[in-house]
């Protein structure tokens, strides 16, 4: 149903809507409850947990494992198939668990509408839940009630409305019942509506509730925003790989079978050791433990104050190279305080304000700042600080507001960058009696532009002064005025603000955040490039970029809003590496930004707040939004959100992302190279003329203990020292770049080696524990290698064997069902073991630990190898 209810008069809506201003009935309420159902924001992508069950098991890896697990069903080893169906389960029960959080977590963000409503029902006053509102309700709306759906207003007393949740702009729009002239309007012009989740901050109205739920303008925004739900970029490279990876796997195990055969091994017997070693080697968990992962750092970022919406976020925060931050509030603490102030001492409008002096007069009228119960001023920082310096100097708002009533005003918006409120003098005496006063606030280079021609002549003076504040740092905000006869009928902003005369400037200062100043020096030493964007004045900008280090040189360009406007693409491209702050500039210029530096290959995260910085935010590689003064459409369309506003946070996350992200890449060159152990003792026992080393139980129990519990202890290994002193990671390289995939290969074929060494050695010496030993060794020799792998460029024994508690735990646990396996009557049977004697045991140690030491040395030879190439490119400088 779409009608323009703005247009219609009220007999008309309310005829449409089947209602009257004493409101509908309890069963028509009723019906149409069951007709528009509940008044809430719909996620489109919610499913059902039955669904989100069933999605688990739709990976090409885990249908080969179901697969293996019903052969081996059917082969009579029930042991396999329960422990197989076990593994699967454990999986898709993790994987909806993460799910079902995320999306409750994404619920939670949505809870922004007040949950009781005051509604008309056959002229009865009750209260109801927001989401049991119908079309046709007539709701009661006072100041600080939140607006519970879409409503056409019919009796309005004073009636203001914040809708910067919805439209970004932070002032209050003043609202009638009239009906309005039939032209096209935006969402902000619609003065006799009222839009779902807007609050209201004066008066009060009746109003009939016009759309619900997902019918409204922030369910429509709503409906944008929502994007199906992706593999992360990890993820879908470990899916693709994996595929590929289990048809190597499968033609291995297809190879190993054939051998074994052709050797006279029983062919029952070799099928299921190399189903049990294709089930064992496919990484069938990996993605789904790269999402455990990537959750369980999502949870301790809430915890550091930033809040993922996106999981795919958590990993590629370790890949940014730019981070673009807004520097009001994020960089700065927001806490404005007048500092100096300059007045023209035009004489002009004495007359008007015979209290004294007129700049203080202009700071206490143009304003939307009012005083709560408890004397506390509420308000944008900018303008509370302005009011309270006029209070200071005896010039208070409340007595001012009495002889000049505010009849009009033009808000604030930050492309304008100026606000103007319209005054009727009450004083009859005067001698313009009821003459209109314009007070125009803005940005002082938009105040220059609007003044008399007269006093543009004075422009390169005032300038000068304007300078030397914001030099200082200091945010400048003019002020001018003019009179007009009468109000006007429309007010348009040309006409309005302009032949003004200035009246004067003002210099505050908003410091920088003590923090940031860490961060951003964190930031420069992880290759990350901090980049400040400011709607401020370039000097004022520069000023605080070079108090908080984003500005270190000459070549650290600044680059205003104009300037960037000029520029085209391509020239653009060309400087952006170098410009590290971006002044006067619009929201919609953000996307320049990004566009730029991604034409350079960089991964680049962005700040916004306003609804404008929507297309922003979602373009860029991290969109960050502002918990506390972030507008709800911008928390829409971020990937993360700072619950404290602040950019060191950002730099925190960063940081964590790192960490997990390499936790992630150790855990896979664990679980990886593990395989490989496996398959390569499996695969070249025949070559060295030795029976299979280890039986189908014996491969599925490595599998499942010795591969998971540390590898999943892994993911709590601290941050490598070195995590913030290191470049950004190119998203683009491959995870088994930079020698993974060597490691895999050689670390494995080595623990095959010594699995086999062990074998031959047992097997020539006549021991009959020779597969129990080969079996342990292939076992402990994991426990050596998650060890050293902790780090990938430190000695463990600089780390310290203790530094993560749970990999010492899991470690004991591994150990010890290892040892009860060999030495429990029960789990010899089952597992086909014997006890080992104390020597064989200490034999077995041994020889397991020759991979501890063999990566522990390969890291030593990389740190020597970097430290040279340090030293070479030291000598070179
Ligand atoms: P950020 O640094 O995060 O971009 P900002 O406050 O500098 O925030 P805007 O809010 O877009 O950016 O403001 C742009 C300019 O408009 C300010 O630098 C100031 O000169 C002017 N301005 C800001 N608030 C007001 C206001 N309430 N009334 C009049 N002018 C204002």
């Amino acid at each position: 149903m779409n009608i323009n209810w703005h247009l219609l008069s009220l007999s008309e809506v309310s005829e449409k809507l089947e209602t009257s201003p004493s409101g509908i009935d309890e069963k028509t309420a009723e019906e149409r409850l069951v007709q528009y159902g509940k008044n809430q924001i719909e996620d489109k992508k919610k499913k059902t947990l039955l669904q989100m069950l069933v999605r688990q098991f739709r990976d090409f890896m885990i249908i080969i494992l179901v697969i293996a697990a019903i052969i081996s069903g059917i082969m009579g080893d029930l042991t396999d198939t329960i422990v197989i169906v076990a593994i699967v389960i454990i999986n898709a029960v993790i994987g909806v668990v993460q799910e079902y959080r995320a999306e409750k977590a994404m619920e939670a963000l949505k809870n922004m509408v007040s949950n009781v409503v005051q509604v008309l029902r056959e002229g009865h006053r009750i209260d109801i839940p927001a989401f049991d509102i119908v079309p046709g309700d007539v709701v009661i709306l006072e100041v600080g009630n939140s607006i519970p759906a879409d409503v056409r207003f019919f009796e309005t007393h004073q009636l203001k409305v914040d809708e910067s949740t919805l439209t970004g702009e932070s002032y209050n729009v003043e609202k009638n019942a009239d009906s309005l002239p039939k032209q096209e309007y935006s969402l902000g012009d619609l003065t006799n509506m009222g839009f779902k989740g807007t609050f209201v901050t004066n008066g009060r109205a009746l109003a009939y509730v016009v759309a619900t739920a997902m019918n409204t303008e922030l369910g429509g925004i709503a409906k944008m925003i929502q994007t199906e739900a992706t593999l992360t970029p990890l993820q879908k490279r470990l899916a693709s790989f994996g595929k590929r990876l289990s048809m190597v796997i499968l033609f291995i195990c297809l190879v190993i079978f054939l051998i074994g055969w052709l050797r006279g091994e029983s062919p029952y017997s070799m099928l299921i050791v190399s189903i049990s070693l294709s089930v064992a080697a496919i990484p069938e968990a990996l993605p789904a433990l790269v999402t455990i992962a990537l959750a369980f750092g999502a949870k301790r970022l809430v915890k550091r104050n930033a809040l993922i919406r996106k999981l795919p976020a958590v990993e590629t925060l370790g890949s940014v190279t730019y981070i673009c931050s807004d520097k009001t509030g994020t960089l700065t603490l927001n806490k404005m305080t007048v500092e100096g102030i300059y007045e023209t001492f035009d004489k002009k409008y004495d007359t008007i304000f015979l209290e004294g002096d007129i700049l203080l007069h202009l700071m206490a009228l143009n304003n939307d700042v009012s005083k709560d119960k408890t004397g506390e001023w509420l308000g944008e920082s900018t303008e509370v600080a302005l009011v309270q310096y006029a209070s200071q100097k005896k010039m208070e708002r409340a007595e001012l507001e009495l002889k000049f009533p505010r009849v009009a005003e033009l808000p604030f918006d930050s492309k304008r960058k100026c606000m103007t409120t319209l005054h009727q003098i009450q004083n009859p005496s005067s001698d313009q009696p009821n003459e209109i006063i314009v007070i125009v606030k803005g940005a002082v280079e938009v105040i220059f532009n609007k003044l008399t021609d007269n006093q543009k002549s004075l422009i390169p003076e005032l300038e000068l002064r304007v300078n030397e504040m914001a030099e200082k740092g200091y945010r400048i905000l003019g002020y001018a005025m003019t009179t007009l006869p009468n109000l006007p009928d429309k007010l348009v902003s040309n006409e309005i603000e302009s032949t003004l005369t200035l009246i004067g400037f003002v210099g505050m200062i908003d410091p920088p955040r003590e923090e940031a100043k860490q961060a951003v020096s964190q930031c420069v030493e992880a290759g990350i490039i901090p980049v400040m964007i400011t709607g401020d004045h370039k000097l004022t900008a520069k000023a605080i970029a070079e108090k908080l280090g984003i500005i270190t040189s000459e070549k650290n360009l600044v680059l205003t809003g104009i300037e960037l406007a000029k520029l085209s693409p391509t020239k653009f491209s060309e400087i952006v590496e170098n410009v590290r702050v971006y002044a006067r500039v619009n929201p919609e210029q953000k996307l320049l930004i990004i566009n730029a530096l991604q034409s350079k290959n960089h991964f680049v995260a962005m700040t916004g707040d306003g609804v404008n910085d929507a297309p922003a935010l979602k373009n860029a590689d991290i969109g960050i939004a502002m918990g506390i003064n972030g507008t709800a459409v911008s928390k829409e369309a971020a990937a993360m959100i700072l619950l404290d506003d602040n950019f060191a946070t950002i730099v925190v996350a960063v940081k964590h992302g790192r960490r997990i992200f390499d936790n992630i890449l150790k855990f896979i060159k664990y679980t990886m190279t593990s395989n490989s152990g496996e398959i390569w003792a499996i695969f070249l026992a025949p070559f060295f003329g030795l029976p299979i080393p280890l039986l189908a139980i014996h491969i599925l129990w490595i599998n499942l203990v010795t591969d998971g519990l540390p590898g999943l202890a892994l993911a709590s290994e601290p941050a490598e020292a070195n995590i913030m002193q290191r470049p950004p990671r190119n998203p683009k390289l491959n995870i088994f770049a930079g020698g993974m995939a060597i490691h895999i290969l050689w670390v494995g074929l080595l623990m095959g080696v010594v699995t086999l060494g062990i074998q031959a050695w047992a097997i020539h010496s006549e021991i009959v524990h020779w597969q129990t030993m080969a079996f342990t060794v292939l076992c402990f020799s994991q426990m050596g290698h998650v060890m050293a792998i902790r780090s990938t460029r430190e000695s463990v024994f600089k780390i310290g064997f203790f530094s993560n508690k749970p990999m010492l735990i899991s470690l004991l646990l591994t150990v010890s069902l290892q040892l009860i396996i060999i030495y429990t009557p029960f789990f010899n049977e089952v597992f086909r073991t014997q006890p080992l004697s104390y020597l064989e045991l200490v034999i077995t140690l041994a020889a397991s630990s020759i991979i501890f030491w063999a990566v522990e040395i390969e890291k030593w030879v990389f740190r020597r190898n970097t430290k040279n190439e340090k030293l070479k490119v030291e000598k070179k400088q």
